[in-house]
């Protein structure tokens, strides 16, 4: 999508912070943190959200929850513990339609949050 900011960051005319990257997905810092840790995870092809996942695309994401893994491993947050926050649509606050896990850590967190 030519428009896509996160398929920019993919390509590489959008720089980014990168974490970790392979084959299929990429993981990079958000320009925005809400908490000490806050890096976005997104795959390279793009898909609007967890919504419009279908039989063309869902495969394609099926590896993501592991690559996360591997992602709170390199930030070193592995073994403490972390967060997983997927917004889908607007009214959860979704702004960027390119499907995106946000990774929160490195801080004590509370739940349910206000
Ligand atoms: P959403 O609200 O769609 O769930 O989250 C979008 C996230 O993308 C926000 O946390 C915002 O700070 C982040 N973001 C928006 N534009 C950019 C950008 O160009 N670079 C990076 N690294 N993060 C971005
Ligand atoms: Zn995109």
């Amino acid at each position: 999508m030519s428009d896509c900011i996160f398929c920019k960051i993919v390509d590489g005319s959008i720089p980014s912070n990168k974490v970790l990257e392979n084959d299929k997905f990429v993981a990079f810092h958000d320009l925005n943190p809400v908490k000490k840790v806050h890096v976005l995870i997104i795959p390279k092809n793009h898909v609007d959200n967890i919504a419009t996942l279908n039989a063309d695309n869902e495969s394609y994401v099926a590896g993501m929850l592991s690559f996360v893994k591997d992602v709170a491993k390199e930030l070193g947050i592995g073994e403490d513990g972390y967060r997983l926050i997927f917004n889908t649509g607007e009214k959860a606050g979704q702004t960027v339609f390119h499907m995106h896990a946000h990774l929160l850590g490195g801080e004590e967190m509370g739940w349910p949050e206000a």
